[in-house]
């Protein structure tokens, strides 16, 4: 796959019509991870795991730098509404974190000196950027851990509660029982009064 930014902006843009600064930094941190832990694009589950911070055009532009896709297991999103990513080396369960610069904002018109809005000059500075000025990178320990993440893949509890089937060890166990995050109250949903009614419209339309 690619490594050149252009061809890599082209791919990205081309999902969405546009282009726009988070897409570039999307790139930018996406190879950026693939070279502090020596991977290929694409990466491999046997290889990597990145965790995406937060949806939307970030997360093409780490997607077409890297590889990863949510249905390989090699790319999460956990949204807490950030422009960063964690790449985890799955053989040393080293990890990395790696955001922009708290100044890329400011330092990117340094770069475009010749455009007037602020938008775009961040859209050029940001593809031409050396990555000690536009990007930021911790060591960081998983938590949960890459393990934890990864899981065992014929792993599968049913749900004591609900009775719905609990894949890669997500459950919750308290007092013995086994029960899924919802039935845990630890889900993102209130199950709405009506909804049976919804079960039936779900048979109406498999006829
Ligand atoms: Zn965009
Ligand atoms: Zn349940």
């Amino acid at each position: 796959m690619s490594l050149c930014i252009s061809d890599l902006l082209i791919q990205s843009s081309a999902r969405h019509d546009h282009l726009c600064p988070r897409q570039v930094l999307g790139v930018r941190i996406g190879l950026a991870g693939l070279a502090a832990l020596e991977l290929d694009s694409p990466v491999h589950k046997s290889k990597a795991l990145i965790i995406i911070e937060s949806d939307g055009c970030f997360a093409d532009g780490i997607e077409v730098a890297t590889g990863a896709t949510i249905g390989h297991r090699t790319l999460r999103v956990n949204d807490f509404g950030k422009i960063a990513a964690a790449f985890a080396d799955v053989r040393t369960g080293r990890a990395v974190r790696i955001s922009p610069e708290l100044n890329a904002r400011e330092r990117a018109l340094i770069y475009a000196p010749d455009e007037p809005h602020r938008y775009f000059a961040q859209l050029q500075g940001y593809q031409v950027m050396p990555d000690t000025e536009l990007l930021r990178i911790q060591e960081v320990e998983l938590h949960p851990t890459l393990e934890e993440l990864i899981s065992k893949p014929l792993a599968r509890v049913t749900c004591d509660y609900c009775g719905e089937e609990i894949i890669n060890e997500r459950e919750v166990v308290r007092d013995g029982i086994s029960l899924c995050r919802t039935c845990a109250n630890e889900g993102y949903y209130l199950l709405k009064p009506g909804s049976a009614e919804l079960r039936a419209i779900l048979k109406h339309q498999c006829k």
